[in-house]
């Protein structure tokens, strides 16, 4: 077991997230493989440094058994089961007493999100969130839109440096360059983030007057996203590397939009089908008719309501839902509501009543009443 590991976020270095499956973990190592290897970023030595970190994460939870041991081993060290870590950040390791050592930066690295206790560490930037309304239209049709996003962006006057054009961070004479410290407490060697530089490994004689030295400005800057066909009221949407920038050659964040969907006054949505509600006179759903349906394309198609419909009935026609390009068209799902009228003509209510006479004897009532009076009774608790 390879105590470097301890040190090393190989999720991070991969831009996944620790409970990412074998599939992802592969997907996103050869997408980063690909951007950073060495023939297509000739002379670029942070690509290169970038493409060997990749690869050592990939060899290590790329593979099933390796990545069970490292996450095991990750984890307890995290817990504090063992104070193991070679402290990899400083050459030789740290001559504490049994020559263990600490590393305070990786084990409160969590809690400062991610701070960077770990030199010039690659780190994976935030996820960001926003929010965005679609019409019902734009939601089944899938659409385009441009997202305006505030966030922390790399510097580009110093190109995400810190340091004034023309000059360079110089390496940390503290901790020569590896963002740690040692101190000995308690018969052990602890590593803690370096507070000459803060953890960089580097400081800044002339900083950027863009970033003030940070290597990062706030800007607004606008993304086109591109929301799917038949997005959900509620669907929360993830855009990989679409987030905020990484640090140190990390990979960006992702970005998450959550979307809402303005209802459509006449229609719902029930997966790839459409919904209505049509109401039916109580001589329609009796004696049968057909009915116009209103279509979301505009119009009406005729629906046969046979003899005997009851409320809440529902039919189906076909290919008349979300109206899809591949012509996979979802269907409309059509909800039979009895509209009971709220003030009869004399005329009607005479009739109604020669109708009530005429069905005396059948009482929809009778069957319930019978189940009812079989039931076993429920006596109050004594
Ligand atoms: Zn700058
Ligand atoms: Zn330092």
């Amino acid at each position: 077991m390879n105590q470097d590991w301890l040190e090393k976020d190989f999720y991070k270095t991969l831009g996944v997230d620790k409970s990412a499956t074998a599939d992802e973990i592969k997907k996103s190592y050869r997408t980063l493989a690909k951007q950073l290897h060495p023939d297509a970023n000739q002379g670029d030595a942070k690509a290169e440094e970038r493409f060997k970190a990749v690869s050592e994460a990939y060899d290590v939870v790329g593979n099933e058994a390796s990545r069970k041991e490292y996450d095991e081993a990750r984890e307890l060290f995290a817990r504090g089961a063992f104070p193991g870590s070679a402290g990899g950040g400083f050459p030789g390791g740290f001559p504490g007493a049994q020559g263990m050592n600490f590393d305070l930066g990786d084990l409160f690295g969590g809690m400062f999100g991610g701070g960077s206790t770990g030199g010039r560490r690659p780190q994976r930037g935030n996820d960001l969130e926003t929010r965005t309304t679609l019409s019902f239209a734009d939601s089944l049709h899938g659409i385009t839109i441009p997202l305006r996003l505030t966030g922390d962006a790399r510097c580009e006057v110093c190109h995400g440096s810190g340091a004034k054009p023309g000059t360079q961070p110089r390496t940390c004479p503290t901790c020569n360059g590896s963002g740690h410290t040692q101190r000995s407490m308690g018969g052990f060697g602890f590593s803690e983030p370096c507070r000459e530089c803060r953890g960089q490994g580097t400081v800044i004689d002339n900083p950027c007057s863009e970033c003030r030295g940070s290597g990062a400005v706030r800007t607004t800057r606008t993304v086109q996203v591109k929301i799917p066909a038949g997005v959900k009221d509620g669907a929360r949407i993830r855009l990989a590397g679409r987030g905020g920038p990484g640090a140190n050659g990390g990979p960006a964040g992702d970005l998450f939009v959550i979307v809402t969907v303005t209802p459509h006054p006449v229609f719902g949505r029930k997966d790839d089908h459409l919904t209505v509600t049509v109401p039916v006179t109580i001589d329609e759903a009796t004696l049968g008719a057909n009915i116009p349906v209103p279509v979301v394309t505009g119009g009406s198609v005729s629906l046969k309501v046979p003899a005997g419909t009851t409320h809440g009935k529902t039919f189906r026609i076909k290919g008349r839902g979300v109206p899809s390009a591949k012509g996979r068209d979802g269907d409309l799902l059509v909800t039979i509501e009895i509209a009971v009228p709220h003030k009869l003509p004399k005329a009607a209510r005479e009739a109604l009543e020669q109708y009530a006479e005429a069905m005396k004897s059948e009482n929809p009532r009778d069957e319930l009443l019978e189940r009812a009076a079989r039931a076993p009774r429920i006596e109050p608790e004594p």
